[in-house]
């Protein structure tokens, strides 16, 4: 059975179509799956009984399966999701004050290596299919009842392509899955609310601002080739230089939509003062900001964080430079949810963290 949920309209109409219906049946389809959340087609009353029982006959609405829930002390919401038999990923809901995010994979396990990732760590099995990521989205509106809202009522305000993987190996199936979140008629959500991490696949990063302008974060990490080669081993093949260059002609950043650069803080590693002088030096002409993340420790990790006072000397060594430098509050730690700690192996979701929503 086709499962609707990753679908184009055009594929949406063309399946209807294919069934004898007549095509503005698309229009309504994408109402009830993006607007209305349905979960079914029985729900669907606009549709005759005999289409309710046809469109069940013929397709699916499948979100990826709940194999797993962890809520954090701080709110923050991983599940881990079953996309078919033995592969699973996870995503994260961040709750904040005024927006909440869902950080969302795009592949399960990963290629890159990254040393302070514990994903990395995990062998890559496939990319996501563009309803597998949206499937995430659903699962989280699902979950917060967040359908059938306006957009100032909503509880899901950001989305981040944070989670497992390297968005930009998978482009085709995560820009479809993005066209069809930002879609006007659809879930609606705006491409200033949407930030697509990449740890920096040079030849894709123009594509990106072209075709989809979403916002852009960096995993940069280091300012020596010598050092990002060891955290983010794809430097080895898109140096730290031709990086920048290609930050520098990012289409549609100014200085109201500045790039962020992700610097995960290593204890003795990328943390001096002389590097925080450096990244100053190196992002001077660019419209960028920085995250400085307190790193996120995992089981086998060979690194440690800096402490509060180094990383708060190297956030004051940028804003002397005139750049932003917010320090990450790290979020979700308890249960393996925090920024580089996914990774969706059982030990990683271990059932004695397992609290319920109220
Ligand atoms: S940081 Fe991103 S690209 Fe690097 S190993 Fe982790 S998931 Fe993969």
């Amino acid at each position: 059975m086709l499962n609707l949920i990753g679908l184009s309209k055009y594929e949406v109409e063309e399946a209807l179509v294919n069934l004898g219906e007549k095509p503005y049946r698309a229009k309504q389809m994408w109402h009830w799956i993006y607007c209305k959340g349905a979960q079914n087609f029985e729900e669907m009353s606009s549709f005759s009984e005999k289409l309710k029982i046809l469109l069940a006959n013929h397709f699916t609405l499948q979100r990826p399966r709940v194999s797993h829930e962890q809520l954090s002390n701080d709110g923050s919401f991983k599940w881990l999701l079953e996309v078919d038999g033995p592969n699973n990923i996870e995503s994260v809901f961040i709750p904040e004050v005024d927006r909440a995010a869902l950080c969302v994979s795009s592949q399960v396990g990963c290629t890159l290596n990254c040393s302070f990732c514990h994903t990395g760590t995990q062998k890559m099995v496939r990319n996501l299919t563009a309803g597998e990521i949206l499937g995430q989205i659903m699962v989280a509106k699902d979950k917060y009842q967040d359908w059938k809202k306006p957009a100032s009522e909503r509880k899901l305000t950001n989305i981040v392509m944070m989670g497992m993987g390297e968005p930009l190996f998978n482009y085709p199936e995560v820009s479809k899955a993005l066209r069809i979140i930002m879609d006007p008629e659809g879930i609606s959500l705006s491409k200033r609310r949407i930030t697509l991490s990449t740890s920096g696949v040079i030849p894709m990063i123009e594509k990106v601002g072209t075709e989809l302008g979403v916002g852009l974060a960096i995993s940069l990490h280091a300012v020596t080739d010598e050092i990002r080669n060891e955290l983010v081993p794809i430097n080895k093949k898109y140096p730290i230089e031709q990086l920048l260059n290609a930050c520098r002609t990012y289409p549609g950043a100014n200085n109201a939509r500045r790039i962020t650069f992700e610097y995960v803080m290593l204890k003795g590693i990328n943390d001096s003062e002389a590097d925080a002088r450096e990244l100053s030096r190196l992002l001077r002409d660019i419209h960028a900001k920085v995250n400085l993340i307190p790193f996120n420790t995992w089981p086998g990790s060979p690194y440690s964080c800096s402490s509060t006072s180094v990383i708060k000397k190297f956030a004051s060594i940028l804003n002397n430079n005139k750049i932003s430098a917010p320090i990450r509050v790290p979020r979700g730690r308890d249960i393996m949810a925090a920024c580089g700690q996914l990774r969706s192996a059982k030990e990683n979701n271990e059932p004695k963290k397992l609290n319920s929503l109220s």
